[in-house]
């Protein structure tokens, strides 16, 4: 029996940072070692021209992301891993859900409503139909299962709802696609420990995979950790969760008990940390940097990636086709 499809993509946003690596890809990494499904993940590059990066930043973004995907674990081989401009396919689909989607339901989307405030002077076309991308990204597979993240919620009940007007008017065809929300750990900024861990907030705010040991400590030097009034404080907890993930249980117990009876060290703490993060992704950043280097065999690898995810692609737009009467 086929096994169910699972399908994921992420943004080329450069460097991945560890709250990318905690709260998306780890989770592919393990869903895809579970032997259990048929997964497909791809770089949605489609979706960050909407955004404001230069063609050459993009293009250097599309290539790192790929290159540390598959250094984090991510295996061409037994996963379609690949990009989605590569596969025409996703933009045909996305202009027939286009012409079935009403406006008004894009227009209640959060996440236009947060984007058109965050760049108030490119408020593009594609920020409104953005989630009919996702849909057909989506739907061109036929997966069973979505792992996501909560703030993509009513982006894939917007999916349904497309599946259920295409079926409507064309017959038939997609079927409701259930999302998996899995309990992911959220990491919080290193200097405003009440905010999630963004690029956006500015590099001192993150911790990027691909860091060396000497600027992971640098960083987390000046990491908040007490805050006043006592309590405890969301500085300490974020680098407590970070080292429950990356640590030894040995140090985690260690520190956690000494936060809860007030004898901790924070510097310490930062130590531990520092290390164990610098080890966790020790091969990480040297096969990253391998692939980096080998642009030929990044290339060869997301070739095929295409190749497999076009097949699959274009099946269902010849069926897609015919159904809305343009074969
Ligand atoms: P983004 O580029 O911000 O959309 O993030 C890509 C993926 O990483 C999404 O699946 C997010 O849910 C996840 N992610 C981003 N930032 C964090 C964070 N600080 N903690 C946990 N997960 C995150």
């Amino acid at each position: 029996m086929a096994k169910p499809v699972i399908f994921s993509g992420i943004q080329p946003t450069g460097n991945l940072h560890i709250g990318n690596y905690l709260g998306a890809v780890k989770n592919w990494v393990e869903l895809q070692n579970s032997g259990q499904y048929d997964c497909y993940f791809f770089i949605a590059d489609y979706h960050s021209l909407t955004g404001q990066d230069s063609a050459d930043e993009r293009r250097t973004k599309i290539q790192t992301l790929a290159a540390e995907l598959v250094a984090l674990g991510i295996d061409p081989e037994s996963t379609t891993f690949f990009v989605q401009s590569h596969v025409a396919e996703h933009t045909e689909l996305a202009w027939i859900f286009n012409s079935i989607t009403p406006i008004a339901e894009l227009q209640r989307m959060t996440q236009f409503k947060d984007k058109s405030v965050q760049q108030e002077k490119n408020i593009n076309a594609g920020l409104l139909t953005y989630p009919i991308l996702q849909a057909a990204d989506v739907l061109l597979y036929r997966p069973a299962l979505i792992p996501v993240g909560k703030d993509q919620e009513q982006h894939l009940e917007l999916t349904n709802d497309i599946v259920r007007l295409f079926n409507k008017r064309y017959g038939e065809y997609f079927q409701m696609i259930k999302p998996i929300f899995t309990e992911l750990p959220r990491v919080m900024s290193l200097l405003e420990p009440s905010k999630k861990m963004s690029k956006s907030l500015g590099a001192g705010h993150v911790i990027e995979l691909c860091e060396e040991p000497t600027q992971i400590e640098t960083k987390l030097k000046k990491a908040v950790t007490a805050t006043e009034g006592g309590g405890q404080a969301p500085g300490a907890a974020n680098l407590l969760l970070l080292l429950k993930q990356f640590g030894s249980a040995e140090a985690y117990n260690t520190f956690a008990k000494s936060e809860k009876d007030g004898t901790i060290r924070y510097g310490d703490l930062k130590q531990e940390l520092t290390r164990s993060i610098g080890d966790y992704f020790r091969d990480f950043r040297a096969r990253r940097a391998e692939l980096l280097a080998n642009p030929k065999q990044l290339h060869g690898i997301l070739e095929t990636g295409a190749r497999k995810a076009q097949k699959v692609a274009a099946a269902t737009m010849q069926t897609v086709r015919q159904l809305v009467g343009i074969r």
